[in-house]
């Protein structure tokens, strides 16, 4: 075991009372397991996975680095398609119990100071009942101890899906419907902006152009998958 091995704190599944009534399901398939994943669905995620870091080299971006899991293709593009689209929220968990289990991931997202997700409109947020992206960060920042923000950043229009458009159309699309405000609480931060697929980058990327106006130190993207 090397040094950095030890400094890590094990996830630990505390169980409750409420496993008594709803006993923890596999997420993907929904077998009585613990820690969200069976042991079969575990191994089908990990050898879909590649866990890659990608420093950003191109000048139109607004961010350091994008880290991402999955290509979004095949089964991981489904069960995606699901947790956004078709009430299956509880991934969430599935999602952040598998990425946490690479020691990679799990050091470099310990190295950020806050944790905000890509904020939904109100409206979105109403009729699907919840941020498929800050599910995600909350729990992220609750394991690692990290700051979750969720009232820095925000989205004041409600605009057509981005994933219904083409590239050009998304770009036009984003542009000005992300506010920020409470400028102080970010700047010399390092901040990770979590999202669920990462397409074009112009959802992140608009939302990135906000942040750093608040003059963070650093800003990482985090994201379930890359199309
Ligand atoms: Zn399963």
């Amino acid at each position: 075991m090397t040094k950095n091995n030890k400094k890590i704190t094990p996830i630990i599944a505390v169980p409750s009372i409420l496993d008594l009534i709803y006993p923890p399901k596999c997420g993907v398939c929904g077998k009585l397991c613990c820690d969200s994943l069976c042991k079969r669905c575990y191994n089908l995620f990990d050898k879909e996975s590649i866990f890659m870091i990608e420093k950003n080299k191109k000048s139109e971006f607004f961010f350091n680095e994008h880290l991402y899991i999955f290509e979004y293709e095949g089964i991981i593009r489904k069960i995606i398609l699901d947790y956004k689209f078709n009430d299956k929220a509880y991934l969430f968990e599935t999602f952040v119990n598998f990425l946490l289990k690479n020691k990679k991931f799990f050091q470099i997202i310990k190295s950020y100071d806050t944790i905000i997700p890509v904020p939904i409109s109100r409206e979105r947020k109403n009729k699907r009942g919840y941020n498929q992206s800050a599910l995600i960060a909350k729990k992220v920042a609750d394991i690692l101890n990290l700051e979750y923000n969720d009232d820095c950043l925000f989205k004041i229009k409600n605009i057509e899906e981005q994933s219904k458009l083409n590239k050009l159309d998304r770009l036009n699309n984003i542009k000005g419907v992300y506010k920020i405000c409470n400028f102080n609480r970010l700047e010399g931060k390092k901040i990770l902006l979590i999202d669920d697929v990462f397409t074009t980058g112009s959802t992140v990327n608009e939302c990135c152009k906000k942040l750093i106006e608040a003059n963070p130190s650093k800003i990482g993207i985090l994201t379930i998958a890359k199309d």
